[in-house]
């Protein structure tokens, strides 16, 4: 039986940037941050290396503690931005997951985001309850750390799952790198900010547009 490790933002949902807006607000409670500089990217990476570059930039020193002091306020940002910013649940995302579900696959998350952002998050479009383990970002600067965390998750959850049957579906290079450091299979989406081009030149398993169309997915996830 297949196992299905989903990456969160630009994969299963955007949020109309309520994430970054609730990281930004952050800035600015916690540290009185008045000037937010555009300077660190987000896409792919891992809360505590947003946060660390982001402390950084704005003068901060990026110590365990802020980043701490950071998180907290970001998780208290959260939920209001998400209700404010608007965001959906991607193409065929929720269909895909009442279909997998259905089927008794064995559904877990590998994401940067820490998991009570994660759970926030998705909990606000009603999916968090689909996923019953996961690798989360809460002490892992690098994305592979992430997934050998989801990957441990994994075992403790499920003793007899085949590594050859490991899935990451994904937004980003990153997330194919991220499997690829695991030694599994990738599914590359463009629902994120990345193109098709851009993530087939990652050498993805396979490159959609999105997952509204489950014949392009791998039968096996499904029979
Ligand atoms: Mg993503």
């Amino acid at each position: 039986m297949p196992t299905l490790l989903f990456d969160i933002d630009g994969t299963l949902i955007r949020t109309g940037g309520a994430g970054k807006h609730a990281m930004e607000a952050a800035l600015r409670t916690a540290f009185g941050v008045s000037h937010i500089r555009d300077e660190v990217p987000y896409s792919g990476r891992t809360d505590p290396a947003i946060g660390r570059d982001l402390l950084r930039v704005h003068g901060v020193d990026p110590t365990a503690e802020n980043f701490a002091k950071l998180s907290t306020a970001y998780l208290g940002h959260l939920q209001p931005s998400l209700h404010a910013n608007g965001g959906e649940v991607l193409p065929g995302v929720t269909d895909l997951l009442i279909h997998l579900h259905g089927k008794k696959r064995r559904m877990g998350l590998l994401t940067g985001n820490v998991r009570a952002g994660a759970r926030h998050k998705l909990s606000h479009f009603g999916l968090w309850d689909y996923f019953a383990f996961g690798g989360f970002g809460d002490v892992h600067h690098d994305r592979d750390d992430v997934a050998r965390a989801a990957l441990t998750a994994l075992k403790d959850h499920s003793p007899d799952y085949k590594p050859a049957d490991v899935w990451v579906i994904g937004d980003t290079p990153l997330d194919v790198k991220c499997a690829r450091a695991i030694g599994a299979k990738v599914v590359a989406v463009a629902t994120g900010w990345h193109s098709l081009d851009e993530l087939a030149a990652s050498e993805a398993d396979l490159t959609l547009a999105d997952l509204s169309d489950f014949q392009k997915l791998p039968s096996h996830w499904f029979h």
